[in-house]
């Protein structure tokens, strides 16, 4: 096992990563295969990253995702970090103008979110301790995070986005602590991390309140998850399929409205309103939330129209007053949550 894995505890160190049938310490035996050394469960691994996924017996997106995952890391082998994203964005529903573009937006992300770093996610994140980022995607967090020397891991549901995250990690001169998991599972063990972020990834979970539970468990009493995620009553676009009143719509028209309106898949993502993701906290005891308004950072509107400009700076203005505040929480694009774990007597 890496020396990555390793995390500091009250009483020495201990293993990060853990089986998810018997939270046993996990022991790598290879590049793609590692070994629980309680219970001796095999869980395949790629590039080093551990696939700690159950399979349920149904879905096969587990499977297959495997595979590409194992086919991008043999055709990354040496290549640029541009080249690793251009591969990862390379699918048949992206014409050429949409792959440049993701290539892009991946590769400017950690500057981009350098700004949430020292934002409102900076009370959350100490450097003495570990965070694990939930749904880390292609790695912008844990790569911005890691060069200003935050101590960072990361999961995603998904291990060829792993694979691309692990580049960007090393491009970024941090260490890679990666591990592919479901959110509803997490392979850490209890009371260990210093915090746990779920920067737009919640509105992804097939579960809510699992994901929220996982997210408890994990923290050390006083440490805090830190939620950003699009509204689901915005008045503006949603941010995914760029098509407006997407959340408005009963659930269950809402996949069929997307396919109808622009023939994109729906079916991975469900917005939360406020409202709904206040009920899932105040179902698990000793969490104390508040939920946040995000401002336009100003180094955003920089790259903005001037008419954008306009609007960014008027929200950014307008966002203080309380009311407005209120109704922003209802009806404004993006919302954040800060729950801390306070100790239960
Ligand atoms: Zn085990």
């Amino acid at each position: 096992m890496g020396d990555q894995w390793v995390i500091e505890t009250g009483e020495g160190t201990a293993s990060l990563w853990r089986c998810i049938q018997c939270f046993g310490s996990l022991q790598q035996q290879s590049e793609d295969s590692i070994t629980c050394a309680e219970c001796g469960a095999n869980y395949p691994a790629v590039d080093g990253i551990p696939d700690l996924r159950a399979r349920d017996g149904i879905s096969t997106y587990a499977d297959d995702d495997l595979a590409d995952a194992r086919r991008l890391s043999a055709a990354c082998r040496g290549a640029s970090l541009e080249s690793v994203m251009d591969k990862l964005c390379d699918r048949p529903e992206h014409d050429d103008a949409t792959r440049a573009f993701r290539v892009r937006q991946i590769l400017d992300s950690p500057q981009r979110l350098r700004v949430q770093i020292e934002g409102w996610l900076a009370p959350c994140l100490s450097k003495k301790e570990l965070f694990l980022d939930v749904g880390c995607g292609s790695g912008g967090l844990l790569a911005e995070a890691s060069a200003m020397g935050f101590l960072a891991a990361g999961i995603d549901a998904s291990m060829t986005m792993l694979v691309a995250a692990k580049h960007m990690v090393e491009a970024h001169g941090g260490v890679a602590r990666l591990a592919c998991a479901w959110a509803e599972a997490l392979p850490v063990a209890d009371d260990s991390l210093g915090a746990v972020t779920l920067y737009d990834s919640i509105e992804h979970v097939g579960d809510v309140g699992a994901t929220i539970a996982q997210a408890r468990r994990v923290l050390k009493p006083g440490a805090s998850m830190a939620i950003s995620t699009p509204n689901r009553f915005s008045l503006a676009a949603e941010p995914h399929v760029f098509l407006w009143g997407v959340g408005w719509l009963p659930r269950r028209w809402q996949q069929p409205y997307v396919r109808w309106r622009n023939g994109q898949d729906y079916s991975g993502t469900k917005l939360l309103s406020t409202w709904e993701i206040a009920r899932e906290l105040r179902r698990h005891v000793g969490l104390q939330y508040q939920l946040r308004v995000p401002q336009v950072p100003s180094e955003e509107i920089a790259h903005f129209t001037p008419r954008r400009a306009f609007l960014a700076r008027l929200y950014n203005r307008i966002a203080q007053f309380r009311f407005i505040r209120i109704a922003l929480l209802a009806v404004g694009p993006f919302f954040q949550v800060i729950a801390r774990r306070v100790a239960i007597r």
